[in-house]
């Protein structure tokens, strides 16, 4: 067996049956043709989203390959095709320097670029679909090569079809980007906004990367130190007339309008509201600056995770009669 704690951040003492590293995509028709992909497996890149509640009897397949080729560009948008295996920040950082728009609010997101189309990562008001152009892939059943384009991922909130229809059916081995060259910023979101106006010199690249990353490390844990990965729960999506109901007892409840008939609430004040927020059980805990951001203080197991999210779904419910998705994979 190996150990599966330096494989992902919430450091739980999970162990695998083996742990197989991609260098070069050739590696994956050789795996599929050793059937492989027909036991149990399971793919990682960074493993900053999921939670092992046991071990995992199988092996798990680590993508490490690595590579940012600029495929083609025009007057205003510059085509990258990324690695699977490359460190998300390890690209926006290569962004910020070249001058490519779009994925700057998504600075400072731990993982991997082959993970970030799976559950269509997100922040500060901007998601990778609004810059994915491709994703290629490699099917596990035919080893065939496979392209989707940005409508065929079928993205939604922290979804995707690589979480649904196709999990566990596609490795993916590269993402395409359309980023724009041209200077344009996403700056509607509330918190972040508010920071940049107290900037008194002109807005670059840099210096969003700057002020996001601050406002990150003010609300996250530093994984280094503190197991995690990040936001539990996704946010529900409830329908408004329940919300007015709701806000008639709880004026300050925040929420961001979907369409005419459904709002998205903030699945942290939830947890907040219902007492969570620092709380601690041996070593699994609530991170005390953002409830919706569980911990392991160091020897927590996964099923010591499992029973305080349990116990904050069953509250939250109780209280609002709203159900709280994990966003983590749990295994
Ligand atoms: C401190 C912290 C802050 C975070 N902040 C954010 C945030 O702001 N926004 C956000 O959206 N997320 C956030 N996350 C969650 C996480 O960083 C993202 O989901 C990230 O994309 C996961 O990348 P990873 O390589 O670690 O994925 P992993 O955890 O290794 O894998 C995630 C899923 O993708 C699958 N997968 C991975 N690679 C491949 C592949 N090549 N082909 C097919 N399937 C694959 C895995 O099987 C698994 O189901 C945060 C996490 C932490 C720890």
């Amino acid at each position: 067996m190996k150990s599966l704690k330096p494989c992902h951040t919430f450091q739980i003492d999970a162990q695998s049956e083996d742990i197989i590293e991609i260098q070069d995509n050739s590696q994956i028709e050789i795996l599929i043709k050793e059937g492989i992909f027909q036991r149990k497996f399971l793919i990682l890149g960074s493993g900053s989203n999921i939670l092992f509640t046991q071990d995992f009897p199988g092996t798990v397949i680590i993508m490490n390959t690595k590579g940012i080729h600029k495929i083609a560009e025009n007057s205003t948008y510059v085509y990258l095709k990324v690695s699977a295996g490359e460190e998300w920040d390890h690209f926006t950082q290569y962004c910020v320097d070249n001058q490519y728009y779009g994925i700057e609010n998504l600075i400072g997101i731990p993982g991997k670029v082959g993970s970030s189309p799976v559950q269509n990562i997100g922040a500060y008001g901007v998601e990778l679909k609004d810059t994915l152009f491709q994703v290629h892939a490699i099917s596990l059943e035919t080893g065939k090569k496979r392209i989707f384009t940005n409508e065929q991922c079928q993205f939604g909130y922290r979804d995707s079809i690589f979480k649904n229809e196709f999990k566990n059916r596609f490795i993916i081995t590269d993402v395409i980007f359309e980023l724009s060259k041209i200077r344009s910023f996403h700056l509607e979101y509330a918190a972040l906004n508010s920071e940049i106006q107290k900037l008194d010199q002109p807005l670059t690249l840099s210096l969003l990367q700057e002020t996001i990353l601050r406002i990150r490390n003010s609300k996250l844990p530093d994984i280094k130190e503190v197991g995690s990965a990040g936001s539990f729960f996704k946010n529900p999506i409830i329908r408004k007339s329940q919300f007015e109901t709701l806000k008639s007892e709880y004026p300050k409840l925040v929420s961001y309008p979907i369409d005419e008939e459904f709002v998205k609430l903030a699945a942290g004040q939830l947890i907040d509201i219902c007492g969570w927020k620092g709380y601690r059980e041996g070593d699994a805990g609530v991170y005390p600056l953002q409830a919706l951001v569980l911990v392991n203080y160091g020897h927590a197991t996964g099923k010591e995770i499992q029973v305080l999210f349990q116990k904050i779904q069953k509250s939250v419910f109780d209280r609002f009669g709203i159900s709280i998705e994990p966003e983590v994979n749990i295994w």
